[in-house]
């Protein structure tokens, strides 16, 4: 390893395998640092995406496939089970697999790895971010870079020591909880979700097939929800009442942070991108294929900064992301506000609307105009989660 480079990328989930890889394509000196000791390890996801949001970077591989998903299941919380094809091909991944898959098309693209090497600190050169303080096997060093990428998650800290206004609002970080069970006999080409006060208030229950009867079990509530009554007990009522007798292989908790992308996500020398920088899709909870557009674009935009020898041109991500996902995910998490203060009654009467269309019929358009039909305070609720903000 040097003590310095062009760029030097913290974390090396998707995003950041993705900020090494699309920048070290530019044939700058890239290196990625992980404090594991293993990448993709441990997993903290349901492991769910759609295959556009993955094909557009790597090829679909059978390594890191669990199951193939063509249908998604709405269960009301009267019970009532709406299914629906879905209108993209989607994957429950082996992350851990994936993960790995992702950060060796960095090294293949030049960018050099180092796992076990955690950062604790920035260095600067006045107000320029130029570089880490890092711990790698007890020792600890200084590397110099010109730009540093912080791809270090939920938890993300480096944003915060760039002087980026990182903080999040407790209701709008999802507290999630996940168990990965064996002998839960589901369809292993769908995925179920679970809407209702009793199962996850302001946010929502998932059953993931992995194959063999294999699945993740998770859900997420807000904040303000986990205050009262925390994500765990919710899950383990519904693991009591659905499967008291499955085997649980594992279990996980993390943040979800559910909401819009930080206002700033670029500082002189510095970079955010994916959990760090808060750009999982805030309806879904979806932040792997997001992630590795936000690394893509920030990864590219830092390379291209260091070719033309104009550092102040990684502003440009800010823009390039904005345009990409960054509105998008506004309009998303509008929505969001909307539907996860619906009352059980709204959920129960939607899943009947919907439940009168025939399962070929069921086309996202159809479904929309036969639920406004159907239910015409519907369109009051649409309305609202347009013009709210
Ligand atoms: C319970 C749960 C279920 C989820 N389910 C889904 C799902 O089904 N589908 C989906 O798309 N998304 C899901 N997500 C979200 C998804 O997991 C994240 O959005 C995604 O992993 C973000 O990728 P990332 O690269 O930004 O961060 P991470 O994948 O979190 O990677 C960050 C990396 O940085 C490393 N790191 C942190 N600090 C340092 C440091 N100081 N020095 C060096 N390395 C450091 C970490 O060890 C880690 O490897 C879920 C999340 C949770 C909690």
């Amino acid at each position: 390893m040097k003590n310095q480079y062009d760029i030097i990328v913290v974390g090396a989930g998707p995003s950041g395998s993705m900020a090494a890889r699309f920048a070290a394509e530019k044939g700058v000196s890239v290196l990625m640092l992980e404090k594991d000791r293993d990448v993709g390890y441990p997993v903290r996801c349901g492991e769910a995406v759609s295959e556009a949001g993955i094909t557009e970077f790597i090829e679909i591989d059978k390594r890191w496939i669990s199951t193939e998903i063509n249908n998604f299941s709405f269960i009301a919380p009267d019970k009532s089970e709406v299914i629906l094809p879905l209108p993209d091909r989607g994957y429950i991944l082996e992350r851990k697999i994936f993960d790995y898959a992702l950060a060796e098309s960095a090294a293949k693209a030049g960018a050099e790895i180092q796992t076990r090497a955690y950062v604790y600190d920035l260095i600067f050169d006045g107000n320029n971010v130029s570089g880490v303080k890092v711990e790698i096997g007890g020792e600890q060093k200084e590397i110099k870079a010109k730009i540093v990428i912080a791809a270090d998650g939920v938890e993300s800290r480096v944003g915060r020591w760039g002087g980026l206004k990182t903080y999040t609002d407790f209701r709008e970080m999802e507290s999630g909880v996940q168990v990965t069970a064996s002998n839960i006999p589901v369809n292993q080409n769908t995925i179920y979700f679970y809407f209702g006060e009793k199962v996850a208030p302001e946010g929502y229950l998932w059953v993931f097939p992995k194959g063999n009867n294999l699945a993740n079990i998770g859900l997420g509530v807000s904040g303000m929800i986990g205050k009262k009554k925390s994500a765990l007990v919710y899950l383990n009522e519904f693991m009591e009442e659905h499967y008291p007798d499955a085997p649980i292989l594992t279990r996980v908790a993390g943040g979800i942070p559910c909401t819009v992308t930080l206002d700033r996500i670029v500082t002189d020398g510095l970079m955010l991108v994916g959990d760090a920088a808060r750009q999982i899709n805030p309806l879904s909870g979806g932040g792997i294929a997001s992630g590795m557009i936000g690394g893509s674009i920030a990864g590219k935009v830092a390379g291209e900064a260091i070719k033309k020898n104009d550092l102040s041109y990684i502003y440009q991500y800010e823009k390039d992301w904005n345009n990409r996902l960054g509105k998008r995910h506004k309009t998303f998490d509008n929505i969001k506000n909307g539907i996860f203060h619906f009352s059980d009654d709204k959920f129960n009467s939607i899943a009947k609307s919907i439940l009168k269309v025939p399962i070929e019929k069921r086309t996202l358009g159809n479904i929309f105009k036969i639920a406004l039909f159907n239910n015409p305070s519907l369109l009051l609720d649409v309305a609202k989660v347009f013009f709210q903000k």
